[in-house]
């Protein structure tokens, strides 16, 4: 079972979002597991405190490494082959391929930052690695965390129905996905393409490649440069 540990001061922050719908019925069928685990109870003294002053001064407060480090060395044993994720805005951006091999994994412990984050020192001491969920910056790390654990689970075997694989998704093959329609056939005056009503699926096939490609360019040409992408798009077996 895929196993998530989450430290965090706001425990009552999960399973949240992901205890609806895909995930929350992932969660109730054992598909995989969340703990979450309140970083206060390793907290010192009569106030259980976690955080000080900056060293070199400042502003805000920083989280302890004797704290933190107290915390995650009591929720995982230290065979424990999960990855240790700090959520930080100076982290690697998650991406999809990340995503996928954090869900082709046996979990994650993930740490939720807050106020001006965590003591540099605990970063070293238990190699954690640093994700970061977009160029701008959260008050705490715990909704950085249910968006990486979202992405994972949606992708753990039987979460997800077949037809609904994501093997065509957005970033799956270094493009963004083609653009969808449903009924009605015609929409305050606004039609459906005529090709994808025409049953010709070589051709719908052809058409929705060219418009992912034309949004890619449009929108996102970073990702037209991305090496391994661009090696994976020619050729798309690998
Ligand atoms: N002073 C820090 C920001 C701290 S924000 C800086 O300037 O880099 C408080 C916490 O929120 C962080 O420790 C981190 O856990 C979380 N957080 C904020 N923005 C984030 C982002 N973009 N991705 C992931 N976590 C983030």
């Amino acid at each position: 079972m895929w196993r998530a540990t989450i430290l965090t001061l706001f425990p009552e922050m999960f399973p949240g979002s992901l205890g609806l719908s895909l995930a929350g019925d992932a969660l109730k069928r054992g598909v995989w597991q969340l703990e979450a685990i309140d970083i206060r109870t390793h907290g010192l003294g009569k106030h259980r405190s976690v955080d000080d002053t900056p060293a070199g001064g400042g502003a805000g407060m920083v989280m302890r490494a004797d704290v933190l480090a107290a915390s995650l060395d009591a929720a995982l044993a230290s065979d424990d082959p999960r990855p240790r994720l700090l959520m930080s805005p100076r982290g690697k951006p998650l991406t999809q391929a990340r995503v996928r091999d954090l869900a082709a994994g046996p979990g994650a412990a993930i740490i939720c930052g807050r106020f001006e984050g965590v003591d540099e020192r605990l970063i070293a001491a238990r190699q954690l690695e640093e994700i970061s969920v977009g160029d701008y910056v959260l008050s705490g790390g715990e909704p950085a965390a249910l968006v990486l654990l979202d992405a994972a689970v949606r992708l753990l075997p039987g979460v997800m129905g077949k037809e609904e694989s994501g093997a065509e998704e957005s970033f799956e093959n270094g493009l963004l996905e083609y653009p969808h329609y449903t009924k009605p056939r015609v929409f305050e005056g606004r039609e459906i393409p005529e090709i994808l009503l025409s049953g010709a699926h070589g051709k719908i096939a052809a058409w929705r490649e060219a418009e992912a490609r034309a949004l890619t360019e449009a929108r996102r040409p970073d990702l037209l440069k991305s090496p391994s992408l661009r090696a994976k798009r020619s050729n798309p077996d690998s």
